[in-house]
Formats: structure tokens, C-alpha cells, sequence
């Protein structure tokens, strides 16, 4: 027997506690803001300690994704799902189904899509008790958000030579990337042919070995990887990594990268100003995932070049961001707060006409 709550938290439209004992299910959906349309945000499987944990984890999420869609102009509003559950072990067809059943019930408010934790054969187990889902592995979603939210992180780093170095090149930079999943593995082959030096580190071994065998990289221990020497740091793995501890080792130029919540706080994007190190903001950088899966919904249908289009404008969305920084004397993530802010207040980029589920 499925259980709804809703929990009321300030400034958030509504957060929505499903629990189904029958399966083994607990779960949040957290809409954070629905200004600009209904609220698209994947859904992460992880084995949170509590609810409150997992709590903290869905408000974090959904209201960065009110940004990054705000900023990316999709039309959407900002959501995020969590599903307490060790996805290696308690990830049944079973709870997947369940929390369909609970996304079906919010008729469109919430579309939910993959995230860590949650593979897109996870979102096709959840498509069977619910049209509101994107990136599928067929040919009228679409796919894997992986490569394109690369490509976003890579475009960003072409930003990010421009403004530091004057031309917007990448060959011959060092690159260090935290983190070879998805996204960290579309990166590395976008910057191995953009002839940047790479250096890499995962805690899984065997993706670090394809990587350095395909790409000839150079292998940074997990504890080492932030703190070598670069000229860009790229997050892709784990949110918190910019904290006190952190940030005074840094030895990069800049960071840019593709994990969701890099900043243990958002003062801590003062503390890399302070040390001179330009931030281009997680929410700006990985917004090529979004984009894409927001394709899928268009009238017309998805267009992977429409998309890829649409992502590479994320290069003149960062200079803006670091212009705005600049002009203002602020760090670049209260800049881009700002203008994803003024676009909500203002109904830039608003929805006017409904979403399109073509795989429906
Ligand atoms: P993933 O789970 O496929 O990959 C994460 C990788 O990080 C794994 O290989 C894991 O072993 C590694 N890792 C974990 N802890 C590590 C550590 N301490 N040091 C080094 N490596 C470590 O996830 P992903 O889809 O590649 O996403 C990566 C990040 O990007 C996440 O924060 C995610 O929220 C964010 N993000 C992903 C997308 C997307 O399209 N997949 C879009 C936007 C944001």
C-alpha cells in the first residue's frame, strides 16, 4: 500500500514522501520551483543513512535544477527524486514500478529522468507506470544524457581558456577529471582530441585502465586528484568536493566541471575568488544533459544536432556569467544565481506550450 506525504520546507513548492513497505520503497520528490514550466530532474538511487540525509540531498538538488534550467532556457522548473535504496543491492523491477506509480500520480507536475545511481534501463522499468519520463534507450527519447552533458563541460572549457588565456584552445592544457563514469569518460575523449594532457583518477580501477589505455593519460591516486597541478580541475564524480579542507590545496587555474553541488556551501565560491581561482558554476557547465533530455519534449520531436546546438551556447552563457562576476565584483556563482533568478522573475524562457511525450 503506497503512503504520500507532503512535507512543507520554505521556498520550495512541494516535496511529496512516498513510502510503499511492500517493496521497500521510500522515496522524495522534491519540486523546487515551477515558474518556468513543470519540473524535470532525474532521479538518484543511493543508500542514504536517513531521510533527513536524503532530505537535504533532494532540496540541494531540485533548487540547483531550477537554476541550470532557468539559465539554459528549457522551459522547465527545478525537481529532483531520491529513492533511499543501495542500488547495487536493493534496486528491484519491483520499486522501480512503484515509484512510477508515484510519479504517475503528480500528471506531469514532475518528469523524472536518470541520475547516479539510476541507469536509463532503470527509467525504462519506471516508463512502464509512467508517460513523465525522459531519456530512454529508444528512438523517440533520448538516450543517455552522458555525452551530451561532455559536451557542455568541454564547450565551458573552452569558455574558461578564452577568458584565462585568450584563445579558446585546449590543446596542450592539463586537465585533471575526478570521477570516469558517464560523464567523466565522454570528457575525456572530447579533451583527448582537443589535444589537452590529461590526468585522470576513479575508484574503480578497471575505468581508470581503460581510460589511461585509450587516451594516455597520466593516473592520480582518489586522495591526490584535486590537489595536482593543472590548469583545470573537472568534478565528475561527487558534490561537497570544494569545502575548507579542499580549497586551500588547489593547484588549478580553474574549475569546471560536470558533478552537481561542487561547493560544499555557496561561500566557499568566495574562498576559490579569494585564491584566485575562477569557478565556472556546476549548474551552467553540466546543463548539456538537461538539454538534451528537454529535446525529447519538444513539438517537433528529438533532434540530436538541435540539442547539440543548443548545448554549445553554454560557451556564451559562461562568459556572460564571468562578465556579469567581473562588472559586479562578485564570485561568478552569485552571478549566475543572479541572472537564473531574474529570468524566474521576469518569465524569461517560460513554457507556453505543453511538453510532448512522442514515446508515449
Ligand atoms: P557515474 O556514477 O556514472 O560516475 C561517477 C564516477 O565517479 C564513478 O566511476 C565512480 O567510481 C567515481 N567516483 C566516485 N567517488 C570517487 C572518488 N572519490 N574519486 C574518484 N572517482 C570517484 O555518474 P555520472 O553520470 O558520470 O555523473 C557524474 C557527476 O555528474 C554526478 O555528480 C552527477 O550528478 C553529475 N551530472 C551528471 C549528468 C549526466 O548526464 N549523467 C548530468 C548532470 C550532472
Amino acid at each position: 500500500m503506497m503512503k504520500h506525504e507532503i512535507l512543507s520546507v520554505t521556498g520550495y513548492e512541494k516535496i511529496f514522501k512516498i513510502e510503499d513497505p511492500s517493496v521497500g520503497l521510500i522515496a522524495l520528490i522534491a519540486l523546487h520551483d515551477l515558474t518556468l514550466g513543470p519540473a524535470l530532474g532525474g532521479t538518484r538511487i543511493r543508500p542514504y543513512r536517513n531521510i533527513e540525509e536524503a532530505l537535504e540531498d533532494a532540496l540541494r538538488l531540485s533548487q540547483g535544477m531550477t537554476y541550470k534550467a532557468a539559465i539554459s532556457q528549457v522551459g522547465f522548473g527545478g525537481g529532483k527524486s531520491v529513492i533511499l535504496a543501495d542500488p547495487k543491492t536493493q534496486k528491484t523491477p519491483e520499486l522501480l514500478h512503484a515509484f512510477g506509480r508515484a510519479v504517475e500520480e503528480l500528471l506531469g507536475e514532475y518528469i523524472c529522468a536518470e541520475d547516479v545511481g539510476c541507469t536509463t534501463a532503470d527509467v525504462t522499468q519506471i516508463r512502464k507506470m509512467t508517460r513523465y519520463v525522459v531519456g530512454l534507450p529508444h528512438s523517440k527519447s533520448s538516450g543517455d544524457p552522458g555525452p551530451f552533458t561532455a559536451r557542455g563541460i568541454y564547450r565551458s572549457m573552452q569558455a574558461t581558456a578564452q577568458k584565462l588565456y585568450g584563445s579558446d584552445s585546449l590543446a596542450g592544457l592539463t586537465i585533471a577529471i575526478q570521477g570516469l563514469g558517464n560523464v567523466g569518460q565522454n570528457l575525456a575523449r572530447y579533451l583527448f582530441w582537443a589535444g589537452a594532457n590529461l590526468i585522470v583518477s576513479d575508484i574503480d580501477g578497471e575505468r581508470v585502465e581503460a581510460i589511461v589505455n585509450s587516451y594516455r593519460a597520466r593516473v592520480a591516486s582518489p586522495e591526490e586528484i584535486l590537489f595536482v597541478e593543472c590548469d583545470f580541475l573537472a568534478p565528475c564524480a561527487l558534490g561537497g568536493i570544494l569545502n575548507d579542507q579542499t580549497i586551500p590545496r588547489l593547484r588549478c587555474r580553474a574549475v569546471v566541471g560536470g558533478a552537481n553541488n561542487q561547493l560544499l556551501t555557496d561561500a566557499h565560491a568566495d574562498a576559490l575568488r579569494h585564491r584566485g581561482i575562477l569557478y565556472a558554476p556546476d549548474f551552467v557547465v553540466n546543463a548539456g544533459g538537461l538539454i538534451n533530455v528537454a529535446a525529447e519534449l519538444e513539438p517537433s520531436g528529438y533532434s540530436p544536432t538541435a540539442s547539440r546546438d543548443k548545448i554549445n551556447c553554454i560557451y556564451d552563457s559562461l562568459l556572460a556569467i564571468y562578465k556579469i562576476a567581473e562588472e559586479n565584483d562578485q564570485s561568478t556563482n552569485t552571478a549566475a544565481i543572479f541572472l537564473a533568478n531574474y529570468r524566474l522573475k521576469n518569465g524569461i524562457g517560460k513554457r507556453i506550450t505543453p511538453p510532448i511525450f512522442h514515446h508515449s
